[in-house]
């Protein structure tokens, strides 16, 4: 609600109210005393009538005082004058004296004469024995007795009240006897109202008593005569007041009333007054409040309501606007308080805009960042970091998109999988700098041998891939495999020294939009594991039948994993033979696995598929207590009390962290001497993990177990890292034994590991001795030990047992 409607309401209500407070505020004690005045007014009315009833009374009395002592009515009372009554007691005489009847008694109380006026004379008769028994009554008579003055008073006569007046007639001397009594009568009628009304200028009624106890409230009359009040007021409508006064024979009966009404004209007037000065006051109070309601209005709203009309123009787009308002009050504070506040929102504006602009800018750069950032990023998650090659995300996206093309222009496409053949060993023994240059090395080769158009690809590690579309055939595919293999024979210089990258290619090729990328990709991976087989340095095209051998090694997994449980793995031993004076000196413990359908599986073949899966533990373990186990009993053998009990550890186990209390454990079990163990480890898990498999030989050998390193040669341990390695044996791969005869280069291979071998303390094993003619040729060498089918093929634990007893340790040269 606006301030100009709640203050008309606010100014509306007060006056309003007030006005009606007030009226009712100064009216009522008025009115009372209005009524007051005029009830005094009819109460005096009332009396004066009343008293001048009563002064008509007392002139009955005057006028009856003359007869009453007067001699001629002494004399008529004694001898009957008759003149007397001729004169006086005539009509006319009565008229004139303006009475209704004079009545002349004799002592004895009895009528003399009498004259009534017919106007009254009802029954003429009657009046007289009347009056005359109202005379005799008990108290009248005691009165007249006593009193000279005699009775003044009303009677009722014949149902009419009329004035009395009686006295004793005495001689007008006073002296004398009294004669009896005289009676003057004056009836109530209109000549005494018409009377009354003159003498006391009042208008009145006078009514029969009874018939005024008929006419008017009776409890009220009650009341008048209980009390004897002489005046009672009654309100008969609310211009009038009626006053009343009874009046009482002369037996003290009330008899008469005598009314008078009162119209209030004080009240009319009075009030017709205080309603004018009070509508008056009305007026000044409008007036006032207009006056108030002018001045709220033109010195407080009006200027608000400007301040707001100017207010709504200023907004934001404004903001030096101010507002203007004349006069100096509270509304004129407001609007300079107004003006500072909007002085400081500008400010703020110009700041906030200029911030604006600034964040504006700053977020441009901010973007223009983020756009290269996201480039940089898109780069790198589809980009190989190293030879900014695509990567396997945007090889898959290319292969997907090739296959798309094959729909439409029905030519081939082939995926080739490239693995180095020598990338760990390098990237080991060189570093990873020098690692990092053959990737790069190897990716100019791999971009130098395609077409344009083709896609080369970095998975990851040594892992590359090519895809090439629009092929005819697969041979296409195997030219480029070739220009690649060619160009990785030649030396590939890494700071100063020249290396050969090496590696094995698989190929996949289909003409079948149909197949998925993953099964291309997985086809050229099967291949390039096939090529890595052969023989390294090679390339294979993918066909079902490798997807068979997959599917192949599947079911040997399944199988394997139920193997350990069914005892379809047991182990076997193949000795190990001195060679200065060929005594079996150990013997190596080999896994075997006898499959329910398929008969003896070689471990080339399960071993992997066991590391792969795991089971390698369970199994590694198993063999490991059975050696040791057996160990125990043929130490105990005569002549076999140096016998070492030779253990393969797979990459796997050692690489384990709890193999070192695994094989104290075993030991601790089977009872047997740790130097009669040796553990076999591949040479290749040296380069893999040195430092961690470094550690776990120092802790193996503290337990006082011997250590042996396995097919020594086929790796690339350099000279140089094999010194860091606790190690007690090598094992010279068979394939170089075998070869020897064969290959001049074996012999320089044999030669060389041995004299490595003396220079670092270290004994040798020669594996893979399958006659004489090699181990001549080891033995010449200095090669201690040898081991191989020219001595023993592996033996079950059972048969070694009896060859042991009966031989008597000797010899693989006899048994051979
Ligand atoms: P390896 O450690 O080099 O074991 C020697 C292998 O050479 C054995 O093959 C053995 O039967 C064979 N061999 C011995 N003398 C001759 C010979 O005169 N001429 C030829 N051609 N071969 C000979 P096997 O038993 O088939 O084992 C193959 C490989 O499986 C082992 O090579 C070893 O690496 C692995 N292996 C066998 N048993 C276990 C095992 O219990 N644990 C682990 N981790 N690997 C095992
Ligand atoms: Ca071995
Ligand atoms: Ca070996």
């Amino acid at each position: 609600m606006k301030i100009r409607y709640r203050l008309l309401l606010a100014i509306t209500l007060t006056v309003g109210l007030s006005s009606v407070a007030v009226h009712y505020a100064s009216t009522e004690p008025i009115k009372n005393s209005f009524r007051l005045l005029e009830t005094e007014r009819a109460e005096e009315d009332v009396l004066r009538v009343s008293q001048a009833f009563v002064k008509m009374q007392d002139d009955l009395h005057t006028k009856s005082a003359d007869w009453a002592n007067s001699d001629d009515s002494y004399e008529f009372m004694s001898s009957g004058n008759k003149e007397f009554r001729n004169s006086k007691l005539q009509r006319n005489a009565i008229e004139q004296l303006r009475v209704s009847g004079i009545l002349l008694f004799n002592s004895k109380m009895q009528l003399k004469a009498s004259t009534v006026l017919p106007s009254v004379a009802y029954n003429n008769s009657s009046i007289p024995s009347h009056v005359q028994s109202e005379l005799q009554k008990k108290d009248v008579v005691a009165h007249l007795e006593n009193k000279r003055e005699g009775i003044v008073g009303l009677i009722e006569v014949g149902k009419r009240p009329m004035m009395l007046s009686v006295r004793g007639i005495h001689k007008s001397t006073g002296d004398g006897v009294r004669r009896g009594w005289i009676v003057f009568l004056r009836a109530v009628d209109d000549t005494v109202i018409l009377e009354l009304g003159e003498v006391s200028r009042q208008k009145a009624r006078i009514l029969p008593f009874v018939n005024s106890v008929q006419s008017s409230d009776s409890e009220q009359e009650g009341d008048l005569l209980k009390n004897r009040r002489t005046v009672h007021l009654a309100e008969i409508s609310p211009s009038e007041i009626e006053g009343s006064s009874v009046v009482r024979d002369i037996h003290d009966e009330p008899i008469l009333t005598i009314k008078t009404r009162l119209l209030r004209r004080i009240s009319a007037e009075g009030m017709r007054a205080i309603n004018n000065i009070n509508s008056n006051l009305l007026y000044i109070a409008l007036f006032f409040c207009a006056v108030i309601v002018f001045v709220i209005e033109h010195f407080a709203v009006l200027r608000i309501s400007n301040l707001i009309t100017q207010l709504k123009r200023i907004n934001g787009s404004s903001p030096s606007l101010r507002v203007e308002l004349a006069g100096k009050d509270e509304v004129s504070a407001l609007s300079d308080r107004i003006n500072e506040m909007l002085s400081e929102i500008e400010g703020n504006t110009l700041e906030l805009k200029r911030r604006e602009e600034q964040l504006v800018l700053q977020n441009e750069n901010l973007e223009q960042i983020v756009v290269e950032r996201t480039q940089q990023i898109e780069y790198q998650a589809f980009h190989d970091k190293l030879t900014g090659l695509p990567n396997r995300a945007l090889f898959s996206d290319r292969l997907r998109f090739a296959f798309d093309k094959m729909k439409r222009n029905h030519k081939g496409i082939a995926t080739l999988f490239i693995d180095l053949d020598n990338f760990k060993v390098i990237n080991d023994s060189l570093g990873h700098d020098m690692g990092d240059e053959l990737l790069i090395a190897v990716t100019k080769v791999l971009t130098g041998s395609i077409r344009p158009g083709d896609t080369v690809a970095r998975l990851g590690g040594d892992e590359f891939t090519i895809l090439l579309e629009e092929l005819h055939d697969f041979s296409e595919a195997e030219v480029i495999a070739n220009r690649i293999l060619t160009k990785f024979r030649e030396p590939i210089l890494l700071g100063n020294r020249e290396t050969y990258a090496g590696g094995s290619i698989g190929i996949a090729f289909t003409e079948d939009p149909e197949l998925s990328t993953e099964t291309i990709l997985k086809n050229a991976d099967i291949a390039m594991y096939r090529a890595k087989a052969a023989g390294k340095s090679n390339y294979m095209v993918f066909d079902e039948s490798m997807n068979e051998h997959a599917l192949e090694r599947l079911e040997l997994e399944t199988a394997l994993r139920k193997a350990m449980d069914s005892g379809e793995i047991h182990v076997e031993y193949q000795p190990i033979i001195g060679l200065e004076n060929n005594q079996v000196v150990g013997a190596e413990a080999l896994a075997r696995w006898t499959h329910p359908n398929r008969g003896q599986i070689s471990p080339d073949l399960f071993i992997p598929i066991a590391e792969d899966t795991g089971l390698i533990f369970s199994i590694g373990y198993w063999v490991l207590e059975q050696a040791c186990v057996n160990a125990k009993q043929w130490i105990q053998l005569p002549g076999l009390e140096e016998f070492v009990v030779c253990v393969n550890l797979s990459g796997k186990q050692i690489q384990r962290s709890d193999v070192v209390e695994q094989v104290h454990a075993v030991l601790e079990k089977t009872g047997l001497p740790p130097h009669h163990l040796k553990l076999e480890i591949t040479e290749s898990i040296l380069i893999e993990d040195r430092e961690g498999v470094v550690a776990k030989m120092e802790q193996l050998k503290n337990l006082g177990v011997k250590l042996a390193l396995d097919d020594f040669g086929t790796g690339y341990s350099s000279l140089s890292t094999l010194r860091s390695f606790p190690i007690d044996t090598l094992k010279i791969d068979r394939a170089f034994v075998n070869q020897l005869g064969h290959d001049d280069s074996s012999l320089a291979i044999v030669q060389a590991i041995l004299a490595l071998a003396h220079t670092m303390k270290m004994d040798v094993v020669g594996e893979g001795v399958e006659n004489s003619y090699q181990e001549g040729i080891i033995r010449e060498l200095g090669c201690q030990n040898g081991q191989g089918y020219h001595y023993d093929k592996p033996l079950s634990a059972e048969n070694i047992t009896t060859r042991f007893t009966q031989n008597s340790q000797t010899l693989g040269l006899d048994a051979a």
